[in-house]
């Protein structure tokens, strides 16, 4: 059985990847410093708790496990602290990431799977956007992870490294088994924060912007179910075990735009709660509309998303969510 370590293995979007791994016939070995992972979704393999800049602990682990393939999330993913502490993102995100591909180059793994982001890109100049867009970054986050791109870019060109650069849409939904689900302490993605809302965990939620040029005025998003990601991990490490030729960037999403107003009511319609809220300011550097189009993962990659409706995507989440914190009785 092959290993594949898979940096951020203990967090979201990487939990659900070792999962994937291990339903595929592969052992996950999921390398996390749990500063922000969490050592109960680390279930389908070894648990290596290390960082990303220690080398000496990478040169252990990759030593001891000599994996065919490193599945690469652990990153820091806040976009407004990436903003006010810019060093702590290039530090963890690029510095991290260049220790990463040196000790892989020194033991010769030769193939990366990235975690990257519709970040890159910035501000869209027309949708829905393919790979070849202009990437321009508007924060430290996006720009943390372009910069990573290039590197794994140049080190494929020098030491013949195979890589996919998968670029996340929003990443939403849990394991539809409910083992595992989304985490993050603190939390600001709209999914979670409305079922706090519904479920009575905290007041209200604010949409930042009803005054988008939108049909509803707020922001459209392409929420896509993190099995769905995790799935399009394991495509891109078959086809790249067949065919390194095939290195390059895909975007992951349903390509189905969602308004912030559509998933209030979704999430209200799937638990039969109300979602108070507060309409609020725009949140800066909030584009009004990202939506992908995913044709190159499909026709390169055979990836087919499965859990594309919305209201079945926050069923999902919301199955996690009563799980985490089960309401007491009245
Ligand atoms: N959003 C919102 N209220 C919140 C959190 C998010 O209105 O409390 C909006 C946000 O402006 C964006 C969409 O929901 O248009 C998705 O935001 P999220 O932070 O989940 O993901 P992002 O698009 O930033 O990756």
């Amino acid at each position: 059985m092959h290993n594949i370590l898979v940096t951020g293995g203990a967090g979201y979007v990487g939990s659900h990847a070792c999962k994937a791994l291990s339903k595929a016939g592969y052992r996950p070995i999921a390398y996390d410093n749990l500063s922000f992972g969490h050592e109960w979704a680390a279930q389908w393999g070894p648990l290596e708790r290390g960082d990303i800049l220690d080398r000496s602990r990478l040169d252990e682990v990759l030593k001891r496990y000599t994996p065919l393939a490193v599945m690469h999330f652990a990153a820091f993913a806040y976009v407004g602290e990436s903003v006010v502490d810019p060093g702590k993102y290039y530090r963890n995100n690029m510095a991290g990431s260049l220790t990463l591909l040196e000790a892989m180059r020194d033991r010769n793994v030769d193939t990366i799977i990235f975690s990257s982001t519709c970040a890159t890109y910035g501000i869209p100049e027309s949708v829905p956007i393919r790979e070849d867009a202009p990437q321009r970054p508007i924060n430290p986050y996006g720009a943390s992870k372009l910069m990573v791109e290039r590197m794994i870019q140049d080190f494929a060109a020098a030491h013949a490294l195979k890589f996919a650069l998968l670029r996340y849409f929003n990443a939403s939904g849990a394991d539809p088994d409910n083992q595992i689900g989304e985490d993050h302490d603190p939390e600001t993605h709209l999914i979670p924060l409305a079922l706090d809302a519904a479920a009575g965990r905290r007041a209200n939620l604010t949409i930042f912007g009803s005054d988008y040029d939108t049909p509803d005025g707020t922001c459209i998003r392409d929420y896509i179910h993190v099995t769905d990601l995790a799935a399009a991990h394991i495509c891109a490490l078959e086809t790249l075990t067949k065919d390194g030729r095939l290195s390059a960037a895909y975007n992951l999403g349903n390509g189905l735009g969602a308004s912030v107003s559509d998933v209030i009511e979704a999430t209200q319609r799937v638990t039969g709660l109300a979602v108070p809220v507060v309409r609020g300011a725009r949140r800066p550097g909030d584009p009004a509309v990202l939506i992908t189009d995913s044709t190159k993962a499909r026709d390169e990659l055979g990836w087919v998303p499965g859990i594309t409706d919305l209201s079945e995507i926050i069923a999902t989440a919301w199955a996690w969510h009563q799980r985490q914190w089960p309401r007491k009785p009245a």
